[in-house]
């Protein structure tokens, strides 16, 4: 009876460990990936787990949907006909948006701004046709770089002055790993990496159970990445002037601009890499980082390190990691870890 009673149990948890073992390799097992453009740039979608097919393609309409709403470049999105019109009213996510850039722009004091775009087409930033505006031209578009002249009045309606056009290109991406990591979680899947053009959002842990590698984009060619990054749910984004630049003259002009000066940053940073759980945020303070430089973003990390972590690497090849990277970040470079005080 005893001998009987045994090995049924000894089935049963046989049987479970089993089911369990199956589970595990399926989750692990069943992974989908797709490459897919938009936001003019390529993106890496992986998922893992039962419904990773269902989601990816949900992920998928996702970014195309945001691509059409965001992007400056297609005349129909919400953003351009704002910027013909002057006015508009704000859907759900164009309010978000709006909302997370103007305190951002209320925090760093201006060096995020997204009535930055006047400028940006005067660099030819918007149409690929590049020049070097003069100092009148610049001194004349950057009275209306000012968040302050964009006004929201009830029921969503928002309007601008003439002179203003608005440019959620850097924090567009962010915004968008963040919504794509939330339908990743709407199908129930529990590890996933998206890549947006080098910017990585995580879910979950990796399958294992363990955590990601993210390796950090370095801004020299002759060196492959800064190091890496072991986390579990984050956004991992950099900015950096080499994304996007042109050269005149022998000298190079890049695409973040410091709204002080109308011209590109020239804050001694080569690239800036933010590790957050919020991608929108950490999109915005990539940007608005690299133009602060180096002694200004410490001030302000040392203010806001509960909410993130920065890499800092300068145009002298020094590299700077924040305290709460400590454990998290290795690297062959040599690097100083900043402390909080
Ligand atoms: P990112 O690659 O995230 O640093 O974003 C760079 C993009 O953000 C540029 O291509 C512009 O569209 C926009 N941008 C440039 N300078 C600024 C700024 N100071 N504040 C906000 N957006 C900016
Ligand atoms: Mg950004």
């Amino acid at each position: 009876m005893i001998k009987n009673w045994k090995r049924a149990l000894a089935a049963g948890v046989i049987l479970l460990v089993g089911i369990a073992a199956a589970l595990f390799l399926t989750e692990e097992n069943n992974v989908t990936t797709k490459t897919v453009f938009a936001m003019d740039t390529y993106m890496e979608l992986t998922a893992y787990g039962r419904n990773a097919e269902e989601a990816i393609a949900a992920a998928e309409e996702e970014i195309h949907r945001l691509d059409q709403l965001l992007s400056t470049g297609n005349t129909d999105s919400e953003v351009a006909i704002w910027n013909r019109d002057k006015t508009g009213v704000l859907t759900e996510d164009t309010e978000y948006l709006i909302e997370r850039s103007i305190q951002l722009w209320e925090e760093t004091a201006g060096a995020f701004d997204i009535t930055i775009y006047p400028v940006m087409r005067a660099w030819g930033f918007v149409n690929k046709a590049y020049r070097v505006p003069t100092e009148e031209e610049l001194r004349t578009l950057l009275l209306y770089v000012d968040s302050s002249l964009i006004t929201i009045q009830e029921e969503k309606n928002l309007t601008i002055p003439q002179q203003v056009e608005i440019d959620f290109g850097g924090i567009a991406k962010g915004y968008a790993s963040m919504r794509v990591a939330q339908i990743m979680k709407e199908y129930g899947i529990r590890s996933a990496k998206l890549n947006l053009g080098g910017n990585v959002q995580t879910v979950g842990m990796k399958p294992d159970g363990s955590k990601w590698r993210i390796a950090i984009k370095s801004p020299k060619a002759s060196l492959p990445y800064l190091g890496i990054v072991s986390i579990g749910e984050a956004a991992v984004i950099t900015s950096g002037g080499y994304e996007r630049y042109f050269e005149e003259n022998g000298q190079i002009y890049h695409h973040i601009i410091d709204p002080a000066t109308g011209k590109p940053a020239k804050s001694g940073l080569a690239s800036v890499t933010i590790v957050c759980e919020d991608g929108t945020l950490a999109d915005g303070l990539s940007t608005s980082l690299y133009v602060m430089g180096k002694e200004e973003s410490i001030a302000y990390w040392r203010a806001h390190s509960e909410e993130f972590d920065v890499i800092l690497y300068d145009e002298n090849g020094n590299l700077y990691v924040t305290e709460g990277l400590q454990d998290a970040f290795t690297s062959k470079l040599p690097y100083e870890i900043i402390k909080r005080n």
